[in-house]
């Protein structure tokens, strides 16, 4: 006798949880295989906006059950995903991209696994990602600051907070803000190199890569149509003192402390090696 087990139609293969699924930024072509049957088989996926989702579903065929979700949507809505989540698949999407990258998504995924669901990764594109391996900037520190304030006193004051920080910055960014934006990078972060990466993974994609004043130059007058990502390199390092400048402050110094006072002060002042400062130091003395 053949022994049939029934599952519901939709949920075959896929075990409950939470998927937290990435979909293209612009591109249909990126959605991944797994992404495409874990919104097949998901019971129910939670996303943005029904209507652009709606859309990217309807593109590949697959039948819609989707719920509006947002971190400040009604408290009722995220323990009942977190319960459906615990006994069958729950996916998340965000309207394009990674969901929680600048996207709703953090406060299910919090409680999602306060509560023991199973929370699952469908990776896939990400403006971000995509921006910096295709910026030339370096990649092996990066931090991402999201959007900035829209309005400049806070913009520069979160600008400020970065200043120090020894790797590449990246922001999401809209066109109208654009200049002001990298104006305010430049002004207070010193004119470090930089890349917009605009409409990527679309027909206009576009890398525009220079320094801070020039590409702030570029888009003073005419803003940037399309979806922008902005990225700053890390803080120049700081030039090197000329032979001249440490003799000058050796040569002060010797004139009221002894050869290793003197080394000591102006090594630290000047950042460079002590050995190598004392050694001048015995020289202008001796000299
Ligand atoms: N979660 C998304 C992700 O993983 O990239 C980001 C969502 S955030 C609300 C949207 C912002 O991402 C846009 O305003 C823009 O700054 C950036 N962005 C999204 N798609 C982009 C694209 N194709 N090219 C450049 N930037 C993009």
């Amino acid at each position: 006798m053949h022994e049939s087990i029934s599952h519901p139609p939709d949920t075959i293969g896929l075990a409950a949880g939470l998927y937290i699924v990435a979909t293209p930024i612009g591109n249909l072509g990126d959605i991944s295989a797994r992404a495409l049957l874990v919104l097949e088989r998901a019971s129910r996926i939670a996303c943005e906006d029904t209507r652009v989702t709606g859309k990217l579903l309807h593109h590949f065929g697959i039948k819609a059950r989707l719920t509006p979700y947002h971190d400040h949507s009604a408290a009722s809505l995220r323990p009942a995903l977190i319960a459906q989540a615990l006994i069958e698949p729950v996916a998340l999407v965000s309207d394009a991209g990674t969901p929680l990258i600048s996207d709703p998504g953090y406060k299910l995924v919090a409680d999602a696994r306060a509560a023991g669901v199973n929370v699952v990764t469908v990776p896939g594109p990400s403006a971000l990602i995509a921006a910096l391996s295709i910026s030339g900037l370096p990649t092996d520190r990066f931090l991402f600051a999201g959007f900035l304030p829209a309005k400049a006193g806070a913009r520069r004051s979160a600008i400020a907070e970065l200043a120090a920080v020894p790797a590449t910055l990246a922001f999401y960014e809209s066109g109208p803000r654009l200049a002001a934006c990298l104006a305010d990078l430049r002004d207070g972060l010193g004119n470090r190199p930089a890349a917009v990466g605009r409409e990527l993974t679309k027909k206009f994609e576009e890398m525009v890569t220079g320094p801070l004043d020039i590409l702030a130059a570029r888009w003073a007058d005419a803003p940037p149509k399309g979806e922008l990502v902005v990225l700053v390199g890390p803080p120049l390092p700081a030039a090197a003192p000329e032979a001249d400048d440490i003799d000058a402050a050796l040569t002060a110094a010797l004139a009221s402390l002894s050869v290793k006072d003197a080394a000591r002060q102006v090594a630290e002042a000047l950042g460079l090696p002590r050995s190598d400062v004392y050694a001048r130091a015995l020289a202008l003395r001796h000299g």
